[in-house]
């Protein structure tokens, strides 16, 4: 008998027919993909006794006994029908097939095996029409030992399609096992011995065709810990990559900005803040480039923290630059920088510090005029600071000397953008990198997702915060609470605060790309069927409504910047004049906006957002000394899985619990986007937010190995299993692109 090894193609081992279809079906197309495509779960006898419990349209395997065959004529058209009733000893089910009355004779009452297909009802009964099966050999039937043996097995259930079954799929997993070749153990010796592990292909063949229970937790195991594995040493040798890369070391000597600024801060910093600057100063001091992400709760002030890592940075006579997701978001830090830093803003002006610096906006929407000015005082060095969007990204923007790049409020910003700063750095050096998360994540994932970074959490928020308090307001049964609702916004207003109103869409054009714009994510369910509110109508609705007389601005992503920058500046400054009481916006608020006047803020339609996206919209209230309150207003019905996501929100404000919710809920991709998120399809075990014992294990295992053997040289294995599974990943990720 031939044997194929792990990269021979699968039509060569089981034929072009059943290749293709696996091909079509999962994008399979060799022998080592294939014995990746692992069971679900297993069936063992007895399991699916309970065959009430079947769901129209559920893709099911059972096991069962064949009670009766009968074919009649079908009723209201020509043909035959075969019904072959099976029962698993408890209950039973109707198997159907039209015009195959050449199927009755298979049937023999009394055999046994495996019946997959999608569960149906007609006429109130479940059946499984025209299902894929399998019997039993004869001989086990015969033989009572091997019966019980075949009944004590674990049959796998494989992820299957319309088109190909869990069945199909175990008979061409069996014919691939029992030809299996040579296949090469990927994880160093040393790595086995020191967790235990299964060796490789035991693991394989245990997880396909398992005899008991604990040989499938350990073959999981061993599976799950060389995929932590594999992705832990592709992020080690990132890492290490980076370590070995020059960088000038920016020890502050005098550092006035940064004596300035602290004199001018009107709060003290939280011990958190002080401890995660230290990790950061440390990393500045080095020669080799910081590569840090720093994660922390909304409001814990990680901007400042950044702030400050930027000015030590000038201080020591580089430039660092703050790039940020929005114009709005840019150009607020760029007036709260000024703001802290007072005349030494204007250094080198007339009236400046002699020993401050400029600050410098760049973003895409800036005229030609000001933009010159702007990019001739960075390419000269005169701006030490230099915020922008990611027009700061483009080859006109030239730096004299950039020591710091700080990403914020970015988790979308991805591995190929940092190297495009990165490549801004003068003399082959690299610049230091702050990345910071807008969203709490949990550890693990930080580590899959930011694994090349080192990380360091924020943790606490600053003392006095009031805190914001959060409903849920259901339009549909509680229209008192809604009209309560705008009344409590007439009070905050009437108190001289400030109010934001959320809407999933714009509303000038009626499409759905408002959506888009607004970063909303795909939701699942119901709520769709009324037009959901827009920024436009329900400032209008508002202002000659339940908000008459109130001063009611807008604010989204289609107004150009200077309307963006007026609207915010009316809303934000408390003398402002004409002043804005009411923010009537999409989520181009939803990071980093700082409005510390701003108490209360209504979600209209917010069952069309994401648990993390809600936490950190309704950051924007509750931020200074004034307690905040936050109102989600919905049609989604009580139970409902969206009614569900709102309640959590409203139950807890530690958004590194919610990050976890959120995470358990959908997966890891659809909450940390595409590129760079923890769902990586060469991932098909590994659950990177529960199986945080695991990746903690191979993430030390995989550092100690590039620590001995930077090359992986010594391992020609595990090198071939590294290009696979990168490989995986990038054919993902150019399908999607
Ligand atoms: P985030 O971590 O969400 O980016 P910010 O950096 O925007 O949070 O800070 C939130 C608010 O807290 C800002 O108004 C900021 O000025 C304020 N803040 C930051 N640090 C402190 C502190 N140590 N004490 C009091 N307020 C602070
Ligand atoms: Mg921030």
């Amino acid at each position: 008998m031939s044997v194929y090894d792990a990269s021979a193609p699968l039509d060569r081992v089981l034929g072009g027919k059943s290749a293709g279809a696996l091909n079509k079906a999962f994008g399979i197309t060799t022998v080592g993909e294939f014995t990746r495509h692992y069971p679900r779960r297993y069936v063992a006898r007895g399991e699916l006794t309970d065959m009430n419990t079947l769901v129209d349209g559920d893709a099911v395997t059972i096991l069962a006994e064949v009670v009766s065959v009968t074919t009649r004529p079908m009723q209201q058209r020509r043909g035959t029908i075969v019904e072959v009733v099976i029962s698993d000893g408890v209950a039973k089910l109707s198997l159907t097939f039209f015009n195959q009355r050449w199927r009755e004779g298979m049937f023999r009452p009394g055999r046994r095996g495996l019946f997959a297909g999608e569960v149906s009802s007609y006429r109130g009964k479940r059946q499984l029409a025209h299902p894929t099966f399998e019997f039993f050999p004869e001989d086990v039937e015969e033989d009572p030992d091997r019966i019980a043996m075949f009944a004590g097995a674990f049959i796998p259930v494989y992820p299957a399609t319309a088109s190909v079954s869990s069945l199909q799929i175990a008979r061409a997993m069996s014919v691939v096992l029992d030809t299996l070749g040579d296949i090469p153990e990927p994880l160093p010796a040393f790595v086995i011995a020191d967790h235990d592990l299964m060796d490789h292909r035991a693991a394989l063949l245990a997880i396909h065709r398992p005899v008991s229970e604990e040989e499938i937790e350990a073959a999981r195991l061993r599976l799950k810990f060389e995929e932590a594995f594999l992705l832990q040493t592709v992020l080690a040798q990132r890492r290490a990559e980076i370590a070995h890369l020059p960088a000038r070391a920016r020890v502050e000597h005098d550092g006035p900005l940064i004596r300035e600024f602290e004199a001018r801060l009107p709060f003290t910093l939280t011990p958190g803040q002080l401890a995660v600057g230290e990790d950061i100063a440390r990393d500045l001091a080095g020669d080799h480039p910081m590569h840090r992400l720093l994660q922390g709760d909304v409001g814990s002030g990680k901007t400042l923290v950044a702030l400050r890592a930027m000015l030590s940075v000038v201080d020591s006579g580089g430039q660092a630059a703050l790039l940020a997701p929005t114009e709005v978001l840019a150009a607020q830090h760029f007036r709260s920088i000024k703001n802290l830093l007072g005349e030494m803003a204007e250094g080198g002006m007339l009236g400046g510090h002699d020993q401050g610096t400029q600050v410098a906006l760049v973003t895409g929407s800036m005229k030609v005029a000001q933009r010159r000015k702007d990019l001739l005082k960075i390419i000269s060095g005169d701006a030490g600071i230099v915020v922008g969007t990611h027009a700061l990204l483009t080859d006109t923007v030239q730096f004299r000397d950039l020591g710091l790049v700080v990403v914020d409020e970015q988790h979308r910003f991805g591995v190929e953008q940092r190297a495009a700063l990165s490549a801004k750095a003068v003399d082959g050096t690299r610049p230091h990198v702050l990345v910071m998360t807008a969203t709490p994540i949990p550890r693990t994932v930080a580590m899959t997702v930011f694994g090349d970074l080192d990380i360091s959490t924020l943790e606490g928020l600053p003392e006095g915060r009031a805190g914001v308090t959060t409903h849920v307001v259901s339009m549909k049964e509680k229209p008192a609470h809604v009209d309560r609702a705008w009344e409590r916004v007439r009070e905050e207003v009437a108190a001289g605060h400030r109010a934001f109103i959320v809407c999933p869409r714009i509303g000038d054009d009626g499409t759905d790309e408002d959506l888009l714009e607004a970063d909303l994510e795909a939701v699942d369910d119901e709520s769709t069927k009324s037009p959901l509110a827009s920024v436009l109508e329900t400032a209008e609705y508002l202002a000659s409504g339940p908000l008459a007389g109130l001063r009611i601005g807008i604010l989204h992503g289609r107004m150009s910047s200077d309307e963006k920058d007026a609207a915010m500046g009316a809303f934000a400054s408390v003398d402002a004049d004409p002043g804005i009481d009411v923010l009537v916006s999409t989520t181009v608020i939803e990071v980093g906006v700082d409005v510390p006047m701003a108490t209360v803020m209504v979600v209209l339609d917010a069952d069309r957002f994401g648990i993390s996206q809600l936490h950190q919209l309704r950051g924007r209230v509750g931020r200074g000394n004034l307690p905040g309150l936050c109102l989600l207003m919905t049609n989604a019905p009580v139970g409902s899985p969206a009614r569900k996501r709102l309640n959590a929100v409203a139950s807890t404000t530690d958004g590194f619990e919610l990050a976890r919710l959120d995470l358990e809920q959908r997966r890891e991709g659809d909450v940390l986007g595409a590129s760079q998120s923890g769902h990586r399809t060469s991932l098909k075990l590994l659950q990177v937010v529960s199986d945080i014992g695991i990746i903690e294990l191979a993430r030390t295992a995989a550092t100690t190995l590039v620590e001995i053997n930077p090359t992986l040289s010594e391992y020609p294995h595990l090198i071939a299993a590294l290009a696979d599974f990168v490989a995986e990943d990038q054919a993902e990720f150019m399908e999607k692109a």
